[in-house]
Protein backbone atom coordinates (compact mmCIF):
# COMPACT_ATOMS: atom_id res chain seq x y z
CA UNK A 1 0.00 0.00 0.00
CA UNK A 2 0.76 3.53 -0.47
CA UNK A 3 3.61 3.19 -3.25
CA UNK A 4 1.78 5.01 -5.22
CA UNK A 5 0.88 8.10 -3.02
CA UNK A 6 5.49 8.10 -2.45
CA UNK A 7 5.40 7.92 -6.29
CA UNK A 8 2.77 10.80 -6.13
CA UNK A 9 5.11 12.61 -3.60
CA UNK A 10 7.98 12.62 -5.59
CA UNK A 11 6.77 13.60 -8.68
CA UNK A 12 5.30 16.71 -6.59
CA UNK A 13 8.60 17.36 -4.81
CA UNK A 14 10.51 17.38 -8.38
CA UNK A 15 7.81 19.68 -9.82
CA UNK A 16 8.13 22.23 -6.60
CA UNK A 17 10.89 21.58 -4.43
CA UNK A 18 12.84 23.46 -5.84
CA UNK A 19 10.89 26.66 -4.67
CA UNK A 20 12.20 25.68 -0.86
CA UNK A 21 15.84 26.25 -1.72
CA UNK A 22 18.55 25.22 0.72
CA UNK A 23 15.68 23.50 2.70
CA UNK A 24 15.03 21.31 -0.50
CA UNK A 25 18.43 19.49 0.23
CA UNK A 26 17.25 18.36 3.63
CA UNK A 27 13.60 17.61 1.95
CA UNK A 28 15.04 15.11 -0.94
CA UNK A 29 16.44 12.09 1.58
CA UNK A 30 12.75 12.02 3.25
CA UNK A 31 11.16 12.59 0.05
CA UNK A 32 12.98 9.42 -1.45
CA UNK A 33 12.70 7.53 1.60
CA UNK A 34 9.51 7.78 2.03
CA UNK A 35 8.69 5.91 -1.63
CA UNK A 36 11.26 3.38 -0.75
CA UNK A 37 10.02 1.89 2.46
CA UNK A 38 6.28 0.87 0.80
CA UNK A 39 8.26 -0.24 -2.65
CA UNK A 40 10.41 -1.85 -0.76
CA UNK A 41 7.26 -3.73 1.88
CA UNK A 42 5.47 -4.37 -1.41
CA UNK A 43 7.92 -6.45 -3.27
CA UNK A 44 8.22 -3.89 -6.06
CA UNK A 45 11.82 -4.65 -8.33
CA UNK A 46 11.90 -0.82 -8.38
CA UNK A 47 12.93 -0.50 -4.72
CA UNK A 48 16.37 -0.52 -4.94
CA UNK A 49 16.54 1.93 -7.05
CA UNK A 50 14.26 4.19 -4.49
CA UNK A 51 16.68 3.63 -2.14
CA UNK A 52 19.61 4.03 -4.38
CA UNK A 53 18.38 7.94 -4.86
CA UNK A 54 17.35 7.94 -0.91
CA UNK A 55 21.03 7.44 -0.47
CA UNK A 56 22.43 9.89 -2.79
CA UNK A 57 20.27 12.40 -1.64
CA UNK A 58 21.41 11.62 2.00
CA UNK A 59 25.07 11.68 1.04
CA UNK A 60 24.38 15.12 -0.39
CA UNK A 61 22.38 16.29 2.58
CA UNK A 62 25.45 15.38 4.77
CA UNK A 63 28.29 17.34 2.60
CA UNK A 64 25.79 20.52 2.90
CA UNK A 65 25.82 19.76 6.44
CA UNK A 66 29.71 20.01 6.96
CA UNK A 67 29.50 22.71 4.45
CA UNK A 68 27.21 24.88 6.85
CA UNK A 69 29.21 23.65 10.26
CA UNK A 70 32.58 24.86 8.49
CA UNK A 71 30.93 28.43 7.62
CA UNK A 72 29.73 28.36 11.37
CA UNK A 73 32.94 28.11 12.36
CA UNK A 74 34.51 30.62 10.34
CA UNK A 75 31.87 33.31 11.74
CA UNK A 76 32.33 32.51 14.95
CA UNK A 77 36.44 33.34 14.55
CA UNK A 78 35.44 36.47 12.28
CA UNK A 79 33.51 37.60 15.06
CA UNK A 80 36.55 37.03 17.66
CA UNK A 81 38.95 38.33 15.69
CA UNK A 82 36.84 41.60 14.95
CA UNK A 83 34.91 41.95 18.30
CA UNK A 84 35.57 45.60 19.84
CA UNK A 85 34.50 44.46 23.29
CA UNK A 86 31.94 47.24 23.35
CA UNK A 87 28.61 47.14 23.54
CA UNK A 88 25.09 48.27 22.29
CA UNK A 89 21.56 48.89 23.24
CA UNK A 90 19.10 46.99 20.64
CA UNK A 91 15.85 49.73 20.18
CA UNK A 92 12.59 49.13 21.08
CA UNK A 93 11.30 48.26 16.93
CA UNK A 94 14.46 45.98 16.60
CA UNK A 95 13.73 43.80 19.71
CA UNK A 96 10.20 43.51 18.36
CA UNK A 97 11.41 42.07 15.27
CA UNK A 98 13.35 39.55 17.07
CA UNK A 99 11.20 38.46 18.76
CA UNK A 100 8.70 38.19 15.86
CA UNK A 101 11.05 36.42 13.62
CA UNK A 102 11.99 33.37 16.80
CA UNK A 103 8.05 33.16 17.54
CA UNK A 104 7.09 32.96 13.56
CA UNK A 105 9.46 30.19 12.96
CA UNK A 106 7.90 27.98 16.07
CA UNK A 107 4.34 28.82 15.48
CA UNK A 108 4.89 27.35 11.74
CA UNK A 109 7.05 24.50 13.25
CA UNK A 110 4.03 23.49 16.11
CA UNK A 111 1.27 24.46 13.09
CA UNK A 112 2.35 21.77 10.54
CA UNK A 113 3.24 19.79 13.55
CA UNK A 114 -0.72 19.57 14.27
CA UNK A 115 -1.77 19.46 10.72
CA UNK A 116 0.90 16.47 9.71
CA UNK A 117 -0.79 14.92 12.82
CA UNK A 118 -4.46 15.07 12.09
CA UNK A 119 -3.86 14.65 8.57
CA UNK A 120 -1.84 11.04 9.56
CA UNK A 121 -5.12 9.73 11.73
CA UNK A 122 -7.39 10.70 8.84
CA UNK A 123 -5.24 8.26 6.67
CA UNK A 124 -5.03 5.73 9.02
CA UNK A 125 -9.27 5.85 9.45
CA UNK A 126 -9.44 5.56 5.42
CA UNK A 127 -6.68 3.46 4.92
CA UNK A 128 -8.62 0.52 7.26
CA UNK A 129 -12.03 1.20 5.22
CA UNK A 130 -9.94 0.09 2.15
CA UNK A 131 -7.76 -2.50 3.55
CA UNK A 132 -8.93 -6.37 2.28
CA UNK A 133 -10.66 -4.21 -1.25
CA UNK A 134 -9.02 -5.25 -4.05
CA UNK A 135 -8.23 -2.47 -6.94
CA UNK A 136 -11.55 -2.92 -8.97
CA UNK A 137 -13.77 -3.11 -5.42
CA UNK A 138 -11.97 0.40 -4.92
CA UNK A 139 -13.57 1.79 -8.59
CA UNK A 140 -9.74 1.82 -9.26
CA UNK A 141 -8.28 4.84 -6.95
CA UNK A 142 -7.54 4.46 -3.38
CA UNK A 143 -8.52 7.57 -1.10
CA UNK A 144 -5.91 6.69 1.49
CA UNK A 145 -2.98 7.39 -1.00
CA UNK A 146 -3.75 11.22 -1.81
CA UNK A 147 -4.59 11.63 2.15
CA UNK A 148 -1.33 10.07 2.93
CA UNK A 149 0.19 12.20 0.38
CA UNK A 150 -1.10 15.78 2.26
CA UNK A 151 0.14 13.83 5.38
CA UNK A 152 3.93 12.58 4.15
CA UNK A 153 4.23 16.07 3.02
CA UNK A 154 2.63 18.24 6.30
CA UNK A 155 5.55 15.74 7.84
CA UNK A 156 8.09 16.39 5.86
CA UNK A 157 7.66 20.03 6.77
CA UNK A 158 7.29 20.34 9.69
CA UNK A 159 10.41 18.33 10.65
CA UNK A 160 12.43 20.38 8.19
CA UNK A 161 10.83 23.48 9.94
CA UNK A 162 11.75 22.06 13.65
CA UNK A 163 15.30 21.53 12.29
CA UNK A 164 15.73 24.74 10.98
CA UNK A 165 14.83 26.30 14.38
CA UNK A 166 17.04 24.11 16.16
CA UNK A 167 19.85 25.06 13.41
CA UNK A 168 19.13 28.22 13.79
CA UNK A 169 19.12 28.39 18.06
CA UNK A 170 22.42 26.35 17.54
CA UNK A 171 24.42 28.69 15.16
CA UNK A 172 22.99 31.94 17.72
CA UNK A 173 24.74 30.51 20.57
CA UNK A 174 27.65 29.39 18.89
CA UNK A 175 28.26 32.97 16.92
CA UNK A 176 26.61 34.82 20.21
CA UNK A 177 24.14 38.16 20.10
CA UNK A 178 26.56 40.14 18.29
CA UNK A 179 26.10 43.56 16.24
CA UNK A 180 28.06 43.76 12.99
CA UNK A 181 29.51 46.67 11.32
CA UNK A 182 29.36 46.10 7.53
CA UNK A 183 30.89 48.06 4.67
CA UNK A 184 27.68 49.18 2.54
CA UNK A 185 27.63 46.95 -1.04
CA UNK A 186 30.27 44.19 1.22
CA UNK A 187 29.45 41.67 3.33
CA UNK A 188 27.72 38.35 3.36
CA UNK A 189 24.06 39.79 2.96
CA UNK A 190 21.94 42.58 0.44
CA UNK A 191 20.20 45.45 1.32
CA UNK A 192 22.46 47.21 3.71
CA UNK A 193 21.86 50.75 2.88
CA UNK A 194 23.95 53.24 3.96
CA UNK A 195 21.51 55.57 6.55
CA UNK A 196 22.84 58.79 3.91
CA UNK A 197 21.96 57.08 0.78
CA UNK A 198 19.07 59.17 -0.04
CA UNK A 199 20.08 62.47 1.36
CA UNK A 200 22.50 63.89 -1.66
CA UNK A 201 20.87 66.90 -3.41
CA UNK A 202 18.14 67.58 -0.87
CA UNK A 203 17.65 70.45 2.06
CA UNK A 204 15.56 69.95 4.89
CA UNK A 205 12.43 71.72 4.34
CA UNK A 206 12.34 73.64 7.46
CA UNK A 207 16.12 74.74 6.77
CA UNK A 208 14.92 76.05 3.05
CA UNK A 209 11.98 78.00 4.52
CA UNK A 210 14.22 79.93 7.63
CA UNK A 211 16.73 80.86 4.76
CA UNK A 212 16.45 84.45 3.67
CA UNK A 213 16.42 84.87 -0.19
CA UNK A 214 15.97 80.83 -0.46
CA UNK A 215 14.22 79.83 -4.15
CA UNK A 216 14.24 75.93 -3.28
CA UNK A 217 11.24 75.14 -2.22
CA UNK A 218 9.47 78.18 -5.00
CA UNK A 219 11.39 76.60 -7.48
CA UNK A 220 9.99 72.60 -7.07
CA UNK A 221 6.73 73.86 -7.36
CA UNK A 222 7.37 75.87 -10.42
CA UNK A 223 8.64 71.98 -11.94
CA UNK A 224 6.03 69.95 -9.93
CA UNK A 225 2.70 72.65 -9.33
CA UNK A 226 0.79 69.48 -8.66
CA UNK A 227 3.26 68.14 -5.62
CA UNK A 228 1.97 68.91 -1.56
CA UNK A 229 3.59 70.59 0.87
CA UNK A 230 3.07 67.47 2.77
CA UNK A 231 5.41 65.39 0.91
CA UNK A 232 8.77 68.14 1.52
CA UNK A 233 7.88 67.88 4.73
CA UNK A 234 8.74 64.43 5.17
CA UNK A 235 11.32 63.98 2.63
CA UNK A 236 13.07 67.53 2.57
CA UNK A 237 13.56 69.42 -0.82
CA UNK A 238 15.78 68.94 -3.60
CA UNK A 239 17.91 72.19 -3.32
CA UNK A 240 17.41 74.28 -6.54
CA UNK A 241 20.76 74.93 -8.99
CA UNK A 242 20.28 78.56 -9.14
CA UNK A 243 19.23 79.70 -5.45
CA UNK A 244 21.10 82.43 -3.99
CA UNK A 245 21.36 80.24 -0.66
CA UNK A 246 21.80 76.59 -2.10
CA UNK A 247 22.43 76.96 -5.77
CA UNK A 248 25.53 75.52 -7.83
CA UNK A 249 27.82 78.81 -7.14
CA UNK A 250 27.18 78.59 -3.61
CA UNK A 251 29.01 75.11 -2.89
CA UNK A 252 31.77 76.81 -5.70
CA UNK A 253 32.22 80.26 -3.61
CA UNK A 254 34.04 77.92 -0.74
CA UNK A 255 37.53 77.42 -0.32
CA UNK A 256 38.65 73.91 -0.11
CA UNK A 257 38.75 74.99 3.58
CA UNK A 258 35.40 75.86 4.41
CA UNK A 259 33.81 73.05 1.96
CA UNK A 260 36.06 70.13 3.74
CA UNK A 261 34.58 71.61 7.36
CA UNK A 262 31.02 71.84 6.59
CA UNK A 263 31.67 68.41 3.71
CA UNK A 264 28.75 66.74 5.23
CA UNK A 265 26.03 69.39 4.09
CA UNK A 266 23.44 67.24 2.19
CA UNK A 267 22.54 70.44 -0.80
CA UNK A 268 26.49 70.42 -1.44
CA UNK A 269 25.89 67.12 -2.98
CA UNK A 270 24.66 66.19 -6.70
CA UNK A 271 21.56 64.19 -5.95
CA UNK A 272 23.01 60.65 -7.60
CA UNK A 273 26.64 60.88 -6.24
CA UNK A 274 27.27 59.01 -2.63
CA UNK A 275 27.16 61.12 0.29
CA UNK A 276 30.71 61.18 2.09
CA UNK A 277 30.39 58.66 5.25
CA UNK A 278 31.82 59.43 8.61
CA UNK A 279 34.69 57.10 9.84
CA UNK A 280 34.07 58.71 12.97
CA UNK A 281 29.92 59.31 13.20
CA UNK A 282 28.21 56.29 14.39
CA UNK A 283 25.16 57.42 12.69
CA UNK A 284 26.86 56.66 9.46
CA UNK A 285 27.37 53.33 10.09
CA UNK A 286 25.98 50.11 8.38
CA UNK A 287 24.96 47.44 10.86
CA UNK A 288 23.53 44.13 10.87
CA UNK A 289 22.21 42.29 14.48
CA UNK A 290 22.82 39.25 15.20
CA UNK A 291 24.40 37.60 12.12
CA UNK A 292 25.09 33.53 12.75
CA UNK A 293 25.73 32.70 9.42
CA UNK A 294 22.99 31.64 6.25
CA UNK A 295 20.41 30.44 9.31
CA UNK A 296 20.24 33.33 10.60
CA UNK A 297 21.44 36.23 8.45
CA UNK A 298 20.42 39.24 10.85
CA UNK A 299 18.55 42.60 11.27
CA UNK A 300 19.47 45.37 9.31
CA UNK A 301 19.92 48.16 11.21
CA UNK A 302 21.34 51.81 12.18
CA UNK A 303 22.28 53.61 15.38
CA UNK A 304 19.37 56.17 16.45
CA UNK A 305 19.65 57.52 19.90
CA UNK A 306 22.26 55.73 20.51
CA UNK A 307 20.89 51.86 20.17
CA UNK A 308 21.20 49.70 17.54
CA UNK A 309 17.45 49.65 15.67
CA UNK A 310 15.61 48.70 12.56
CA UNK A 311 14.00 50.79 10.11
CA UNK A 312 9.99 51.03 10.87
CA UNK A 313 7.92 48.59 10.30
CA UNK A 314 7.60 44.68 9.95
CA UNK A 315 11.58 43.93 10.52
CA UNK A 316 13.03 41.07 8.20
CA UNK A 317 16.43 39.41 8.14
CA UNK A 318 18.41 40.36 5.23
CA UNK A 319 18.96 38.52 1.93
CA UNK A 320 21.66 36.33 1.19
CA UNK A 321 24.18 37.70 -1.58
CA UNK A 322 24.18 34.79 -3.68
CA UNK A 323 27.70 34.76 -5.45
CA UNK A 324 27.96 34.76 -8.98
CA UNK A 325 24.32 35.17 -9.47
CA UNK A 326 24.44 39.10 -10.98
CA UNK A 327 22.39 39.80 -7.32
CA UNK A 328 24.49 42.49 -7.23
CA UNK A 329 24.56 44.41 -10.11
CA UNK A 330 23.63 47.34 -9.56
CA UNK A 331 26.47 49.99 -10.27
CA UNK A 332 26.05 53.18 -8.84
CA UNK A 333 26.39 56.38 -11.23
CA UNK A 334 29.63 57.57 -12.37
CA UNK A 335 30.31 61.71 -12.51
CA UNK A 336 30.63 63.03 -15.34
CA UNK A 337 34.11 63.26 -16.93
CA UNK A 338 34.52 67.06 -17.88
CA UNK A 339 33.69 70.55 -16.12
CA UNK A 340 35.95 69.58 -13.12
CA UNK A 341 36.94 72.60 -10.89
CA UNK A 342 38.97 71.00 -8.11
CA UNK A 343 39.53 67.91 -5.86
CA UNK A 344 39.26 68.05 -2.23
CA UNK A 345 40.58 65.40 0.17
CA UNK A 346 38.10 64.69 2.66
CA UNK A 347 40.42 62.34 5.03
CA UNK A 348 41.68 64.99 7.21
CA UNK A 349 37.93 65.57 8.07
CA UNK A 350 37.32 61.96 8.96
CA UNK A 351 35.14 61.55 5.72
CA UNK A 352 36.65 58.71 3.61
CA UNK A 353 37.38 60.06 0.31
CA UNK A 354 37.58 63.00 -2.12
CA UNK A 355 35.14 65.86 -3.04
CA UNK A 356 34.82 66.41 -7.04
CA UNK A 357 33.57 70.03 -7.62
CA UNK A 358 32.09 70.67 -11.61
CA UNK A 359 31.87 74.17 -13.18
CA UNK A 360 28.10 73.45 -13.81
CA UNK A 361 27.26 70.71 -11.26
CA UNK A 362 27.00 69.99 -7.54
CA UNK A 363 30.03 67.67 -6.03
CA UNK A 364 30.56 64.24 -6.34
CA UNK A 365 32.03 61.90 -3.48
CA UNK A 366 34.45 59.48 -4.45
CA UNK A 367 35.64 57.03 -1.96
CA UNK A 368 39.56 56.49 -0.72
CA UNK A 369 38.90 52.78 -1.70
CA UNK A 370 36.56 51.78 -5.28
CA UNK A 371 35.76 48.04 -4.42
CA UNK A 372 33.42 47.64 -7.61
CA UNK A 373 35.45 44.99 -8.63
CA UNK A 374 35.22 43.28 -5.10
CA UNK A 375 31.31 44.36 -4.86
CA UNK A 376 31.14 42.00 -8.39
CA UNK A 377 33.03 38.90 -7.46
ZN1 LIG B 1 17.65 77.40 -1.28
Amino acid sequence: MLGLSGILMAVLFSIGGWSFGRLSVGMAPLVLAYAAIPHTLDGYASAPIWWAGTIAATLWFLFQVVFSVRQLRAVRTLAKRSSTGLTAEVGPAASAALRSIARESIFWATGLSIAATIAGIATFGVLSTELGHTYEELEGGSFSDYLATAAAILSILAIIQWVRCGWRAIARTVVGNLLWQVSPGLGPVEGLLSPKEHDAGMLPFAHAQATPGCTCIEEFFRSDPSEDEEFLEGDGVLAAAYCPAHGIDQVNSLTPEQFRSKAITTWFWDENSAEPISENLEADRCLLIGFAGHSFTGLPAQFKNGQAETNPGPGELADERVPGTGAWSWEPPKPPLGGILDRIDLRPVGLGGQAIRYSHGRAWFETGNQNHELDRR
